[in-house]
């Protein structure tokens, strides 16, 4: 094989629908993972597909610096949707460079370097982004880094305090941690980062890469938790499968951003294709789905493997179940035995994140694999 980075799985998929891809023979796999959350409305999804469709019949690209209709009306849908009062938008492609732009943005914004971020956190792998990512084997091959980072234990408000002070530029955290494991914070951690770096002017970074575009039963999950922070980033889910990446800012970040810029950034083609996906996941009340579902599989789980397992825990669809170092033996055999595609999380975490449009069946088919798998 002539590509090199990824370990590649022994299925071909060729195409999808709603909550269900096949691969080249055909065979159905329910997928569990909604390939890494980023197809929050499943495959597919009407809606996305012909603004897609109507977008490419007009023109697929045009130079960032000029205005498109698609870009103005996503950059508004944004900031309608968004907490107050974070109503500023930069586009990029990718959550590492949503993460790269923010973390920009809070030195210039505040004149300070430093940069906080949590044990277990997970950025990207960019350098900026992947400096505030904190496993070591993201890390080593490629330093020296960005400087000025320090790590804090997750949901610790005291370590939180103690790190953050007057030379901070911005503290970077996932409101649920994704990668590091599925790791809900506890009530209070989120006020108090927001009271934390409040007081010492630095930017409060909510990385949403992953809990946004209504995973955790609110569009963000910072809407759930009701802390609005400085910034925003968002990616996976919301082009429903397209690249595209946002850093939301609230105004003082924006007014002072600096030099920033990317060539793609806010394309025509893709900006229809978020907008088509926000809207979609507003009117149809999405969010409110995964919050159902998402509380109902958990239950559904704990009650049929709750005792096999060491722990089922998660907000809406972001759902982890640590079944302890057989996690990659229990995904295979979900795949090959089960037909269900789901994620890890670390070594010990199997990961469900479906699409949010998952009715109970689907639920009900997943517990009945874990049940096989683990039980
Ligand atoms: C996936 C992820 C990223 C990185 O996004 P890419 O699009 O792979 O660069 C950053 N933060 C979180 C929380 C993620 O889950």
């Amino acid at each position: 094989m002539s590509g090199f980075v990824f370990n590649e799985k022994p299925i071909q998929i060729e195409r999808g629908d709603g909550a269900y891809v096949y691969d080249d023979s055909g065979t159905e796999y329910l997928d569990m993972g909604a390939s890494y959350a980023c197809v929050p409305l499943g495959h597919g999804h009407e809606a996305v597909q012909s603004a897609v469709a109507e977008q490419l019949e007009k023109i697929t690209y045009v130079q960032a610096s000029y205005p498109n209709a698609e870009r103005t009306a996503l950059y508004d849908l944004l900031a309608d949707t968004a907490p107050d009062p974070i109503d500023k938008t930069w586009l990029c492609n990718s959550g590492t460079e949503a993460n790269e732009a923010a973390l920009k943005f809070a030195r210039s914004a505040t004149g300070n370097s430093k940069i906080v971020a949590t044990m277990q956190g997970f950025h990207g792998r960019t350098m900026g982004a992947l400096a505030t990512t904190w496993k070591n084997k993201y890390k080593k091959p490629y330093e020296p880094l960005i400087g000025d980072v320090e790590f804090v234990p997750y949901d610790d408000a005291d370590a939180l305090d103690e790190a953050v002070d007057e030379d901070t530029a911005a503290f970077i955290v996932e409101p649920v941690q994704g990668e590091g494991g599925i790791n809900p914070t506890s009530p209070g951690y989120l006020e108090a980062a927001r009271e934390i770096t409040e007081d010492a002017g630095a930017a409060l970074i909510f990385d949403e890469v992953q809990t946004g575009m209504g995973r955790t039963g609110a569009l963000w999950n910072s809407q759930r938790a009701d802390v609005a922070p400085d910034m925003i980033t968002s990616a996976k889910g919301l082009g429903n499968g397209l690249p595209i990446g946002a850093t939301l800012c609230r105004d003082w970040i924006a007014e002072n951003y600096g030099s920033h810029a990317s060539t793609f950034s806010g394309g025509p083609v893709i900006s229809a294709a978020a907008g088509a996906t926000v809207s979609t996941i507003v009117e149809d009340d999405v969010p409110e789905n995964a919050a159902a579902m998402g509380e109902y599989l958990q239950t559904e789980l704990e009650a049929a493997i709750g005792d096999e397992v060491r722990d089922i825990r998660g907000e809406g669809l972001m759902i982890g179940v640590e079944v302890g170092r057989g996690a990659n033996k229990a995904l295979k055999q979900l795949a090959l035995n089960h037909g269900i595609l789901a994620l890890p999380a670390g070594r010990t975490v199997v990961r469900l994140l479906p699409p949010l449009t998952i009715e109970e069946s689907h639920a009900d088919e997943v517990v009945e694999a874990m049940t096989e798998v683990v039980g």
